[in-house]
Protein backbone atom coordinates (compact mmCIF):
# COMPACT_ATOMS: atom_id res chain seq x y z
CA UNK A 1 0.00 0.00 0.00
CA UNK A 2 2.29 2.79 0.87
CA UNK A 3 4.64 1.22 -1.87
CA UNK A 4 1.36 2.09 -4.44
CA UNK A 5 0.97 5.29 -2.61
CA UNK A 6 4.96 6.36 -3.32
CA UNK A 7 5.05 5.21 -6.83
CA UNK A 8 1.20 7.33 -7.55
CA UNK A 9 2.92 10.24 -5.92
CA UNK A 10 5.88 10.21 -8.17
CA UNK A 11 4.01 9.37 -11.32
CA UNK A 12 2.31 12.76 -9.85
CA UNK A 13 5.61 14.84 -9.19
CA UNK A 14 7.91 13.77 -11.94
CA UNK A 15 7.48 14.87 -15.26
CA UNK A 16 7.69 12.19 -18.17
CA UNK A 17 10.49 13.43 -19.68
CA UNK A 18 14.11 11.82 -19.89
CA UNK A 19 16.01 13.31 -17.05
CA UNK A 20 19.19 13.52 -19.83
CA UNK A 21 17.87 14.10 -23.15
CA UNK A 22 14.10 15.37 -22.25
CA UNK A 23 12.46 12.92 -24.43
CA UNK A 24 8.92 12.47 -23.64
CA UNK A 25 8.60 9.00 -21.81
CA UNK A 26 5.96 7.07 -24.31
CA UNK A 27 5.51 4.65 -21.92
CA UNK A 28 3.94 7.07 -19.33
CA UNK A 29 0.87 5.57 -18.68
CA UNK A 30 -1.10 6.15 -15.01
CA UNK A 31 0.11 2.46 -13.19
CA UNK A 32 2.60 2.36 -15.17
CA UNK A 33 5.47 5.17 -15.05
CA UNK A 34 6.13 5.81 -11.58
CA UNK A 35 8.90 7.86 -11.37
CA UNK A 36 10.55 4.42 -12.30
CA UNK A 37 12.85 5.46 -14.97
CA UNK A 38 14.67 8.94 -14.43
CA UNK A 39 15.96 8.80 -18.23
CA UNK A 40 14.66 7.00 -21.61
CA UNK A 41 15.85 3.69 -22.85
CA UNK A 42 18.50 4.96 -25.14
CA UNK A 43 19.85 7.06 -22.19
CA UNK A 44 19.51 4.28 -19.76
CA UNK A 45 21.68 2.09 -22.17
CA UNK A 46 24.30 4.19 -21.99
CA UNK A 47 24.31 4.22 -17.74
CA UNK A 48 27.86 1.76 -17.13
CA UNK A 49 27.64 -1.40 -15.27
CA UNK A 50 27.70 -0.76 -11.62
CA UNK A 51 31.14 0.23 -10.05
CA UNK A 52 31.88 -1.27 -6.52
CA UNK A 53 35.07 0.21 -5.60
CA UNK A 54 36.88 0.30 -2.28
CA UNK A 55 38.38 3.35 -0.64
CA UNK A 56 40.39 2.07 2.19
CA UNK A 57 38.06 -0.63 3.83
CA UNK A 58 34.80 0.81 3.20
CA UNK A 59 33.24 -0.38 -0.16
CA UNK A 60 31.24 2.25 -2.58
CA UNK A 61 28.80 1.03 -4.82
CA UNK A 62 28.27 3.35 -7.95
CA UNK A 63 25.38 3.75 -10.31
CA UNK A 64 27.86 4.82 -12.84
CA UNK A 65 30.99 6.79 -13.15
CA UNK A 66 30.88 10.88 -13.31
CA UNK A 67 29.28 10.86 -16.81
CA UNK A 68 26.29 11.29 -18.42
CA UNK A 69 23.88 10.92 -18.96
CA UNK A 70 23.17 9.92 -15.35
CA UNK A 71 25.53 13.33 -14.16
CA UNK A 72 22.52 15.06 -15.80
CA UNK A 73 20.80 14.65 -13.10
CA UNK A 74 22.80 15.60 -10.25
CA UNK A 75 21.48 18.48 -8.35
CA UNK A 76 18.74 18.82 -10.09
CA UNK A 77 15.48 18.92 -8.35
CA UNK A 78 13.34 17.71 -5.21
CA UNK A 79 11.75 15.21 -8.10
CA UNK A 80 14.73 13.72 -9.73
CA UNK A 81 16.73 13.14 -6.69
CA UNK A 82 13.09 11.13 -5.73
CA UNK A 83 13.94 9.45 -9.30
CA UNK A 84 17.68 8.71 -8.31
CA UNK A 85 16.42 7.37 -5.19
CA UNK A 86 14.12 4.82 -7.21
CA UNK A 87 16.98 3.83 -9.37
CA UNK A 88 19.45 3.49 -6.50
CA UNK A 89 17.03 1.51 -4.56
CA UNK A 90 16.16 -0.78 -7.57
CA UNK A 91 19.55 -0.85 -8.92
CA UNK A 92 22.18 -1.40 -5.89
CA UNK A 93 20.42 -1.36 -2.61
CA UNK A 94 17.83 -4.54 -3.41
CA UNK A 95 20.69 -6.32 -4.15
CA UNK A 96 22.41 -5.56 -0.58
CA UNK A 97 22.22 -6.51 2.70
CA UNK A 98 20.97 -3.62 4.91
CA UNK A 99 19.44 -2.72 7.58
CA UNK A 100 19.28 0.92 7.70
CA UNK A 101 20.19 3.92 5.50
CA UNK A 102 22.09 6.95 6.77
CA UNK A 103 22.03 10.05 4.26
CA UNK A 104 25.55 11.91 4.21
CA UNK A 105 24.00 15.15 5.45
CA UNK A 106 24.20 18.13 3.79
CA UNK A 107 24.99 21.53 5.88
CA UNK A 108 21.83 23.51 7.01
CA UNK A 109 22.35 26.80 4.87
CA UNK A 110 22.51 24.66 1.90
CA UNK A 111 19.60 22.79 2.45
CA UNK A 112 17.57 25.74 3.19
CA UNK A 113 19.13 27.62 -0.09
CA UNK A 114 18.57 24.65 -2.21
CA UNK A 115 14.98 23.50 -0.32
CA UNK A 116 15.72 19.82 0.05
CA UNK A 117 18.57 17.33 0.71
CA UNK A 118 19.30 15.02 -2.44
CA UNK A 119 20.96 12.64 -0.23
CA UNK A 120 18.23 12.77 2.44
CA UNK A 121 14.84 12.51 -0.49
CA UNK A 122 17.09 9.50 -1.94
CA UNK A 123 17.40 8.03 1.32
CA UNK A 124 13.64 8.26 2.12
CA UNK A 125 12.81 7.00 -1.59
CA UNK A 126 15.00 4.06 -1.21
CA UNK A 127 13.05 3.72 2.25
CA UNK A 128 9.57 4.16 0.93
CA UNK A 129 10.17 1.34 -1.53
CA UNK A 130 12.35 -1.23 0.45
CA UNK A 131 10.96 -0.31 4.03
CA UNK A 132 14.80 -0.12 5.08
CA UNK A 133 14.57 2.51 7.95
CA UNK A 134 16.67 5.85 7.64
CA UNK A 135 18.76 7.28 10.66
CA UNK A 136 19.68 10.30 10.56
CA UNK A 137 22.63 9.73 12.50
CA UNK A 138 25.14 12.11 11.96
CA UNK A 139 24.81 16.05 11.13
CA UNK A 140 27.11 18.48 9.19
CA UNK A 141 28.82 21.23 11.05
CA UNK A 142 31.07 22.88 7.89
CA UNK A 143 29.86 23.64 4.81
CA UNK A 144 31.10 21.56 1.72
CA UNK A 145 33.86 22.36 -0.52
CA UNK A 146 33.44 23.32 -3.93
CA UNK A 147 34.14 21.15 -6.14
CA UNK A 148 37.20 20.58 -8.21
CA UNK A 149 39.24 23.41 -6.00
CA UNK A 150 41.07 21.82 -4.03
CA UNK A 151 43.62 19.31 -3.87
CA UNK A 152 42.64 15.23 -2.64
CA UNK A 153 45.01 16.20 0.45
CA UNK A 154 43.44 20.10 0.82
CA UNK A 155 39.88 18.08 0.66
CA UNK A 156 40.86 15.44 3.62
CA UNK A 157 42.08 18.29 5.74
CA UNK A 158 39.43 20.22 5.43
CA UNK A 159 36.95 16.79 6.01
CA UNK A 160 37.91 16.29 9.66
CA UNK A 161 35.51 17.30 12.08
CA UNK A 162 32.99 18.05 9.15
CA UNK A 163 30.22 15.84 10.49
CA UNK A 164 28.56 15.29 14.52
CA UNK A 165 26.86 12.08 15.63
CA UNK A 166 23.47 12.59 16.84
CA UNK A 167 21.48 11.04 19.62
CA UNK A 168 20.08 8.71 16.94
CA UNK A 169 23.52 7.09 16.39
CA UNK A 170 22.53 4.49 19.33
CA UNK A 171 19.83 3.27 16.29
CA UNK A 172 22.46 1.78 14.24
CA UNK A 173 24.29 -0.64 16.32
CA UNK A 174 24.82 -3.91 15.46
CA UNK A 175 23.12 -3.07 12.08
CA UNK A 176 24.14 -3.21 8.31
CA UNK A 177 24.57 0.45 7.80
CA UNK A 178 24.22 2.26 3.86
CA UNK A 179 25.27 5.32 3.43
CA UNK A 180 23.78 7.51 0.61
CA UNK A 181 25.31 10.38 -0.85
CA UNK A 182 24.96 11.61 -4.42
CA UNK A 183 28.28 11.54 -5.56
CA UNK A 184 31.77 10.09 -4.75
CA UNK A 185 34.77 12.61 -5.48
CA UNK A 186 37.89 11.23 -3.39
CA UNK A 187 35.61 9.74 -0.96
CA UNK A 188 37.01 11.72 1.69
CA UNK A 189 33.69 13.02 3.05
CA UNK A 190 32.34 9.25 2.66
CA UNK A 191 35.00 7.96 4.88
CA UNK A 192 34.53 10.54 7.49
CA UNK A 193 31.22 10.05 7.42
CA UNK A 194 31.72 6.52 8.17
CA UNK A 195 33.78 6.83 10.40
CA UNK A 196 31.63 9.04 12.83
CA UNK A 197 29.07 5.57 12.12
CA UNK A 198 30.85 3.67 13.26
CA UNK A 199 30.92 5.32 16.74
CA UNK A 200 27.57 3.53 16.84
CA UNK A 201 29.26 0.26 16.59
CA UNK A 202 27.44 -1.06 13.64
CA UNK A 203 27.93 -4.75 12.21
CA UNK A 204 28.61 -3.20 8.56
CA UNK A 205 29.09 0.17 6.84
CA UNK A 206 29.08 0.58 2.73
CA UNK A 207 28.11 3.15 1.35
CA UNK A 208 26.12 3.82 -2.18
CA UNK A 209 26.47 6.79 -4.61
CA UNK A 210 24.98 7.89 -7.91
CA UNK A 211 28.26 8.51 -9.39
CA UNK A 212 31.59 7.87 -8.81
CA UNK A 213 34.53 9.99 -10.12
CA UNK A 214 37.29 8.10 -11.45
CA UNK A 215 40.98 9.62 -11.28
ZN1 LIG B 1 17.04 10.18 -22.84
Amino acid sequence: MLKSLSLLVSSVLAPPFCGHCHTYLSKCFFGYFSGREPLCIDCLEQVSPLLSTKIGTLKVHALSGYDYPLKSLLNQSHETAVQLGTFLGEQVVSSLEVDCLVPVPRYKTEVAKKGYSASLVMAQQVSCLSGIPVVECIQRVKPSLRRGLYTKVERHQYNQGVFRVTPKISEVEGKRVVLIDEVCTTGSTLVEAAKLVKLGRPKEIEAVVVCRVLK
